[in-house]
């Protein structure tokens, strides 16, 4: 383990890929490049209120905070071997292009090459302006950057591919956003997150040279891309782009029947918030399914289009790869291989969830189980809308079950628990006895189904309600909410004594609190 300063940093970023000749901080178009050179501005009084131990182990970093740590952390300090740089990407947001986007907070300090010949990206986000930052201020305030770091822990450990979280920093001055767009601006604490990840290039990073018709930056971009990430794809030194796009399709898929799995809505999935290697990224107006609904967003701005939904993310996902794929088409003299990955995303998705769904359920796909397969999920997805029920307290309690009654095992998951209507108990006994049908073909005692589906049903998600308590705590000072929820977080699926509190269903009065089940991207 080396301080920061002793880390093995390697650039190749910024050294294989065009950058923006101009040193210039200043708001602008900059084309025909990857990345801008810009480098943090400096803060008023840094301080560590979090260092994930986990995350400094990938970088061999040693995880006592020393003052220069926590200066590099919070933006004061560049130490030798960083090359800090903010990308260039566009994006479609909510469906329009949206031209030129990039870091407008984030800058990349470096990239570490730990022991193991691993490479991680180590960015920070609200670290001041780039050539990015477009009207804003480059800047985060607490809330959200304590959001981001909490999540992306809590996905990891969940086994969601996600990109990771190493710190955050208190910055000593205050940001105004105007929370819920409504004239109210207000000062806010202003914060740094570390943020590590293989890379965080996004879907829009490809677009925006497409749109401008560069080619040739497109062409080193995608070669760059599988050449780091994806060299299994490149054929004596020719990238083989239609392979290449075929596996992000795959794991873009992947990633969503996990968001599905464990009840995470994105809330803002631009082509600009798309991992290219299929990671959960750029943690906004993110929400947890509590009670379940499809319907659900999390993000104010989206309330009324709805675009972002629980439901809909799988339909969007295709969306954005379309988007991409029509990126790539100017490097293929024949795009159709793209269109066949395309075409392949939607049956790949069912297939995934499908499988994901019946693991949550204890059960293994089986040929001659099929059709009875599908008219349970069926059954289940009615049976949830039926009556306010918890997501994640639901199948804990449904591994429970037992020849006992049903609703007696499942209470607990009902929002309106006692009151909980007559026909949405005897539905759930019908579907119930369905399922315990099904269960016993598994061959597999209750304990061991229960075993299966504890290893797969989260008990432990950063419910909106408790990550904003935790968020209360610690603007009012409290320096230990945080690391007793990260601490319960790692171990998601496993039921920890005196843990209760954050498995519990959300209270009634944050149903509509802002924070809660309504977030903003005014972040
Ligand atoms: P997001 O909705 O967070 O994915 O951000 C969309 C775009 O806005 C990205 O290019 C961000 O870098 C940029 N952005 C968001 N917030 C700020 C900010 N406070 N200052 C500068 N740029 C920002
Ligand atoms: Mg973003």
């Amino acid at each position: 383990m080396r301080p920061i300063s002793e880390l093995v940093y390697t650039d190749r970023f910024v050294r294989e890929l065009p950058g923006d000749p101009s040193r210039e901080n200043r708001t602008r178009e900059v084309l025909r490049s990857c990345y801008s050179h810009v480098t943090p501005t400096r803060v008023a009084k840094p301080e560590l209120l979090a260092l994930v131990p986990e995350v400094c182990e990938l970088l061999d970093l040693d995880p006592r905070p020393t003052p220069e740590l926590v200066d590099v952390l919070a933006g004061n300090r560049v130490v030798a071997g960083m090359t800090p740089y903010a990308a260039c990407y566009g994006g479609h947001q909510f469906g329009n292009w949206a031209g030129q986007l990039g870091d407008g907070r984030a800058i990349t300090l470096g990239e570490v090459t730990n022991r193991a010949g691993e490479t991680w990206e180590v960015q920070l986000k609200g670290a001041g302006p780039t050539p990015y930052s477009r009207r804003a201020d480059g800047r985060a305030v607490l809330r959200s950057s304590l959001r981001e770091l909490v999540c992306s822990e809590a996905m990891f450990h969940l086994g969601v591919p996600t990109t990771r979280a190493l710190s955050l920093a208190l910055t000593g001055e205050s940001v105004v956003r105007d929370l819920l767009y409504d004239g109210h601006p207000a000062y806010e604490p202003g914060a740094v997150v570390a943020r590590v990840a293989p890379s965080f290039l996004r879907f829009g990073n490809y677009e925006i040279h497409t749109a401008r018709d560069d080619h040739a930056t497109l062409r080193t971009l995608v070669r760059f891309t599988l050449e780091r990430f994806y060299p299994h794809h490149v054929h004596a030194g020719e990238p083989d782009i239609a392979s290449f796009f075929d596996e992000v399709v795959r794991r873009t898929a992947f990633l969503v029947a996990e968001w599905l799995r464990v009840g995470f809505v994105h809330g803002v999935m631009n082509t600009d918030n798309m991992s290219i290697l299929g990671l959960t990224i750029d943690y906004g107006p993110y929400g947890w399914i509590e009670p379940f609904d499809l319907d659900w967003t999390p993000n104010i701005t989206d309330a009324s289009g709805r675009r972002y939904r629980f439901g809909n993310q799988p339909a969007v996902a295709h969306w954005n790869l379309a988007k991409l794929a029509r990126a790539l088409a100017p490097l293929l003299p024949d795009p159709t291989a793209l269109q066949r990955s395309l075409d392949a995303y939607v049956p790949e998705l069912s297939s995934l969830h499908r499988h994901s769904m019946l693991r949550k359920l204890g059960l293994v796909a089986h040929l001659e189980t099929a059709r009875e397969d599908d008219e349970l999920l069926l059954g289940l997805e009615q049976l949830l809308g039926a009556a306010e029920t918890d997501l994640t307290i639901f199948f804990r309690r449904l591994a429970a079950l037992d020849a006992g009654d049903a609703f007696a095992t499942l209470r607990d998951a009902y929002y309106d628990g006692e009151a909980t209507p007559a026909a949405a108990r005897a539905q759930l006994g019908t579907w119930c006895r369905l399922y315990r049908a099904r269960a016993a073909r598994e061959g597999i005692t209750d304990a061991e189904r229960r075993e299966r589906m504890n290893a797969v049903n989260p008990l432990y998600v950063p419910r909106n309600y408790v990550v904003q308590e935790c968020i209360q705590a610690t603007e009012a000072g409290d320096r230990t909410a945080l690391a007793k929820l990260l601490d319960v977080l790692r171990h998601p699926y496993t039921e920890q004594p005196g843990a209760e509190r954050y498995a519990a269903k959300r209270p009634e009065w944050a149903r509509s609190k802002p924070g809660c089940s309504m977030l903003s991207c005014s972040s």
